[in-house]
C-alpha cells in the first residue's frame, strides 16, 4: 500500500491507464491513510461513499478508453472551494465558524474542471479561517501539524493541503494563494506549489478574501504533478469579472515542451542552457537565516550546473510589500465579509433584540480574533480621511512594485530567492504575535502583489530536518518556464521524494 502512496499523480496515472491498479483501490488506500494520520488535522471532512462512486466511474471509463491523464487520481480540495452539497456531501466552511456546516448549491470553478478531468474528490482541507494566516493556527476547527514535525506548523493558509500531500494522504491537492498561502506551506513541508498569474484559475466558488489577490493553484509533489494539474484548473470563466483567457499560458507550456525536448537530443546535461535567473539582492538579506540561506544557495548552485546563469537584480520596494499588502488585503476582505450577516449564510445568533444587535451578535461569535482584525484594519484605511493617505498610498506603490518586476525581467527570465525567512517554526510560538507572522510574508508578497505567477520548489532541509523551499517567480503566463526550471531541478535532486518520517 505504501508503494501506492509513493506514486504521484504522473505515476499514479501510467499505473491506472495500465490497469495495473483500479481508482477504488486507490482511494480505498488514501481514505485508510487520511484515517491513520487523523491527527495531522490536516482534512475537515472525507465522503468515502461518494469518493468510491467516483472512483467506480473513472474506472469504468479507464475500461471504456476514455480516461484523461487524470481520471481516478484522488485529490481533495483546500476548504475555501465551496464544493456542491448534494453531489458532493461535503460541507464548505472557509476554516470559520461562521460557515459551518455550510451546503453550498453549487461547485466552484476549479473544482467543477477537475471533476470533469475525473479527479476523485476525498474530502475538504483544513485552512486558516478565510484564508487569512501563515500557520493555520487560525482555523476555527484546530491546529494543522507538520508531518515534518508534529510540534511544528503547516504553514498557511493552505496549511491542510500542504500536509495531506507532505504526509502522501493524496498525490496533489488544491490550495490558494493571495500572499503566499500556496508557496509558503509547500515550502514549510517539502512539497511543490504553484501559484499562476492572477485571474488563470477563476475566483468563482472561490470563498473571497482579497478578490485582487486570490489566486488558485494546486500543491503535489513534483513540478511535473503540479503541471497536470494546473493544465485542467485553468480557463476563463465569464462568472468571474477578473478571468483571463489561457491562450498565452498554454502557447507558452507548448513552446517551452518543444524547446525542452529539442535541447534534451542536443545537451541532456544541461536542460537548462540560456535560463538567465535572477536574485534579487533584496531577498538575501542579513536577517535571512543561515540555514534557509544555505539550502536556497545549494538549490541555485544545482540549477547553474543545469546551464543556467545567475544574474544580480534588485527589488528595490520589497520591504514596502508587507504595508502595501496588509492595507489592500484587509480593506479587500471587510468589503468582502460583509456579507456574513446572519441572514444569506452560514451563522446566526441564537439570541438577539433588533436586526442591528443581530449583526452584532453573529458576527462578534462566526469570526475569530484575526479575521476580525482584519476587519478592523480593513475599515479603518478606507475610511474618510484615511483612504488617500493608506489606502490609495498602497495602490500607488503596488503598481511601483509590479514595475520594479518588469524592470528585472528585461534583465532575466525567471526571478528566484527564498519563500520565507526561516523553516516552520513551533506551533504557538507567534501565535500572540501577529506582527511577526506578517514579517515572515516578506519574500511571497511582492509576486501577489504584482499578480505575476511563483512557485514553491523543494531545495533542501534545515534546522532540524525541517523542509526548504525555493521560490521561483516568472514573468505574466510563463508558468512553463518555472515548471521546466523545477522539474529539470527535480530530475536532478531527489528532496521532493523525500518523506516526512513514519510516513
Ligand atoms: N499570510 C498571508 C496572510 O495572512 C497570506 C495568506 C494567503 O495567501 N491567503 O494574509
Amino acid at each position: 500500500m505504501k508503494q501506492l502512496q509513493e506514486l504521484g499523480v504522473a505515476g499514479l496515472a501510467r499505473a491506472l491507464a495500465a490497469r495495473q491498479v483500479s481508482s477504488v483501490e486507490v482511494t480505498q488506500a488514501s481514505l485508510a491513510a487520511i484515517a491513520r494520520a487523523a491527527d495531522l488535522g490536516a482534512f475537515l471532512a472525507t465522503n468515502p461513499e461518494a469518493a468510491l462512486a467516483s472512483a467506480r466511474r473513472a474506472d469504468a471509463a479507464i475500461a471504456a478508453g476514455q480516461a484523461g491523464p487524470l481520471t481516478g487520481v484522488p485529490i481533495a480540495h483546500k476548504d475555501i472551494f465551496v464544493t456542491d452539497h448534494a453531489r458532493s456531501g461535503l460541507a464548505s466552511t472557509a476554516g470559520s465558524k461562521m460557515l459551518a456546516g455550510y451546503a453550498s448549491p453549487f461547485d466552484a470553478d476549479v473544482v467543477a474542471r477537475l471533476e470533469a478531468a475525473g479527479t476523485v474528490t476525498l474530502g475538504k482541507l483544513n485552512c486558516d479561517e478565510f484564508a487569512m494566516g501563515s500557520t493555520n493556527e487560525n482555523s476555527a476547527y484546530g491546529p494543522v501539524r507538520n508531518p515534518w514535525n508534529r510540534e511544528r506548523v503547516p504553514g498557511g493558509s493552505s496549511g491542510g493541503s500542504a500536509a495531506a500531500v507532505a504526509a502522501r494522504l493524496v498525490p496533489a491537492a488544491t490550495g490558494t494563494d493571495t500572499g503566499g498561502s500556496i508557496r509558503q506551506p509547500a515550502s514549510f513541508t517539502g512539497v511543490t506549489g504553484i501559484k499562476p498569474t492572477y485571474g488563470l484559475c477563476s475566483r468563482y466558488g472561490m470563498i473571497a478574501f482579497a478578490s485582487s489577490l486570490d489566486q488558485a493553484g494546486p500543491l503535489a509533489r513534483s513540478a511535473e504533478d503540479c503541471a497536470l494539474l494546473l493544465d485542467a484548473m485553468v480557463g476563463f470563466d465569464a462568472r468571474d469579472a477578473t478571468s483571463v483567457d489561457p491562450a498565452p499560458y498554454r502557447a507558452r507550456r507548448a513552446e517551452v515542451a518543444a524547446r525542452a525536448a529539442a535541447a534534451a537530443s542536443a545537451n541532456a546535461a544541461r536542460p537548462l542552457q540560456g535560463l538567465r535567473i535572477g536574485l534579487p539582492r533584496e531577498f538575501f538579506p542579513a536577517g535571512l537565516a543561515a540555514d534557509v540561506a544555505a539550502a536556497t544557495r545549494a538549490a541555485l548552485a544545482e540549477l547553474e550546473k543545469l546551464g543556467a546563469t545567475l544574474v544580480d537584480v534588485s527589488l528595490p520596494r520589497t520591504q514596502l510589500s508587507i504595508p502595501v499588502y496588509y492595507i489592500i488585503a484587509p480593506a479587500e476582505a471587510s468589503s468582502n465579509l460583509g456579507r456574513y450577516d446572519g441572514v444569506r449564510y452560514g451563522h446566526r445568533a441564537a439570541q438577539y433584540g433588533d436586526l442591528h444587535d443581530m449583526y452584532r451578535k453573529t458576527r462578534a461569535e462566526g469570526f475569530g480574533a484575526e479575521v476580525k482584525r482584519r476587519i478592523m484594519i480593513g475599515t479603518y484605511v478606507l475610511s474618510h480621511g484615511y483612504y488617500d493617505a493608506y489606502y490609495l498610498q498602497a495602490q500607488k506603490l503596488r503598481r511601483m512594485i509590479a514595475d520594479d518586476f518588469q524592470a528585472c525581467f528585461r534583465d532575466c527570465d525567471v526571478i528566484a530567492g527564498p519563500v520565507a525567512p526561516s523553516v516552520a517554526w513551533k506551533i504557538g510560538e507567534q501565535a500572540d504575535d501577529p506582527l511577526a507572522n506578517y514579517l515572515a510574508d516578506i519574500f511571497t508578497l511582492p509576486a501577489s502583489l504584482a499578480g505575476l505567477p511563483g512557485m514553491s520548489v523543494p531545495a533542501g532541509f534545515g534546522a532540524e530536518g525541517m523542509p526548504v523551499g525555493l521560490q521561483l517567480i516568472g514573468n505574466y503566463f510563463d508558468e512553463a518556464t518555472l515548471l521546466h526550471a523545477a522539474q529539470a531541478l527535480q530530475q536532478a535532486t531527489d528532496f521532493h521524494l523525500r518523506t516526512p518520517p513514519g510516513f
